[in-house]
Parts: C-alpha cells; sequence; structure tokens
C-alpha cells in the first residue's frame, strides 16, 4: 500500500483504529507538530477534595515494588528518581482519576532519544503516559513525552526545555472487564501537557508495552499509580489526584 492511501485511509478512519495502522514504535510514523505553551505558570494548588500525593515533603504516599519505603530522594520540594532503584508506587490504589503532576528532565540533557530524561507515569501500574525530554529531541512518536507509550502520539508537542517544569493534567478512566476477562470497555485517557490538550479520550488497546502490540490482561478496580525508574534523574513535584466516581 503506498503511503498517500495509507495516509487517505487513516484520515477516514476513527483514532482508535488509526493507532492500529503504525507498527508500534514506528519511526516513518510523523512527528506531531512543535506548540510552544505559552510562559510557565506558578504550580497548581490541590483542590480541597484532592488526595495529596506528594507536597514537597516527603514519600509517605509511596513505596517501593514490595512495599518498603519509597527509595527515590526529596530535593527542594522535588522527589527525584534514585536510577537503580527501581520505581515508585503510592500506597493508595487508584481507578477512575484526575491527576495532576508536574515533572521537569535533566539540563543540560545528557543522551539522545529515549535515553534523555525517561520515566513515565502509569495510570494503574499498566497504561504509561511517557516522560521524556522532547524539547527539540527526535524519537518515535509514540514514545515521545506526554505519547501514551507505543500507542498514541500526543497531537502536538507542547514540551518546554530541560530544567524547566512541565504539568500533567490527566483524565484516566479504568478499563471495564466482563465476566469473562474480556474487555467490555476499554480504558480511556485525556492528557494536557502544558495546558495544551495533547490526548483526546483516546481508547487505550491495552497495556502499554515496549516493542509489542498492547493487549489487555483483566486486573483489579483500583491500583496504585507508578513513576517509572528508567535510569534518569528525573524530578516530580506537586502531585494529587481526585478519584473519580464509578
Ligand atoms: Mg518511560
Amino acid at each position: 500500500m503506498t503511503g498517500k492511501l495509507v495516509i487517505a485511509l487513516a484520515l477516514l478512519l476513527p483514532a482508535s483504529a488509526r493507532a492500529q495502522d503504525w507498527a508500534v514504535h514506528s519511526l516513518e510514523r510523523p512527528r506531531p507538530p512543535v506548540v510552544d505553551p505559552g510562559p510557565a505558570r506558578p504550580p497548581a494548588p490541590p483542590p480541597s477534595d484532592a488526595l495529596v500525593l506528594f507536597d514537597g515533603r516527603d514519600l509517605a504516599a509511596w513505596q517501593n515494588d514490595s512495599g518498603a519505603p519509597a527509595p527515590w530522594r526529596v530535593v527542594d520540594g522535588a522527589m527525584v528518581v534514585v536510577p537503580g532503584s527501581g520505581g515508585i508506587k503510592t500506597r493508595q490504589a487508584l481507578g477512575d482519576v484526575q491527576l495532576h503532576i508536574e515533572w521537569r528532565t535533566p539540563a543540560p540533557p545528557t543522551d539522545e532519544g529515549q535515553d534523555r530524561g525517561n520515566s513515565g507515569v502509569f495510570l494503574m501500574g499498566f497504561y504509561e503516559v511517557q516522560v521524556l525530554d522532547s524539547y527539540r529531541s527526535d524519537t518515535y512518536a509514540d514514545g515521545q513525552a506526554s505519547a501514551i507509550y507505543g500507542q498514541y502520539p500526543p497531537l502536538v508537542n507542547a514540551t518546554r526545555p530541560p530544567g524547566e517544569w512541565q504539568t500533567y493534567d490527566i483524565v484516566f478512566h479504568r478499563p471495564r472487564f466482563a465476566a469473562d476477562g474480556t474487555v467490555s470497555q476499554p480504558a480511556r485517557m485525556t492528557v494536557l501537557l502544558n495546558g495544551v490538550l495533547v490526548q483526546d479520550a483516546v481508547a487505550l488497546q491495552g497495556r502499554t508495552a515496549h516493542r509489542t502490540r498492547a493487549q489487555y490482561q483483566p486486573h483489579e478496580d483500583a491500583l496504585p499509580l507508578m513513576l517509572q525508574d528508567h535510569g534518569a534523574p528525573v524530578q516530580f513535584r506537586n502531585i494529587w489526584a481526585r478519584p473519580l466516581s464509578k
């Protein structure tokens, strides 16, 4: 099939089908247009009903994969990935949720592509919104910052330079599984990066995966939020969640 025909067909198909037209991590997949998100804003204070997961003081709301205290550091009000220590997850399990989280990648940047400030925000531990330095740094479209990893590139690239704080505002609806384990409703995700819409209620194809097509496996209705250790000292701050009614 010619490239033009693929593009013409893609325009006729719903978004959920379009993602399947591309091989996972295809380097041919177009990179989203760059958008300047405008000046940085002050950190957003949590709403009164928010579950505060990190307020700059300590990692009490977090643990490692074995349930031991989270091994990351807290420096100047930010939590910092300790490379090699593993990902950390919330003690609180979450299902449908509104999530606010701020992150910044190291400056000056080191390495390239997927090794440049990589981390990730994993809803329910399975569904990753990519964290990466994608400011004037190329990688495959479905793996850049604010991609649903391996599935959906962001609508636009609204990243700030490395070393600057960036915000994610995420609305996540967990998948629903029938009694026989089949998917009755896929997970849905809306993401704003630095106030700019980058994922518009996309239907996830399954658990995010590396170099393989996503698939669903049934799981609980609420699970911890996980932050990834991908070997870079990425920082996070001002993390809060609003669990949504079912
Ligand atoms: Mg990642």
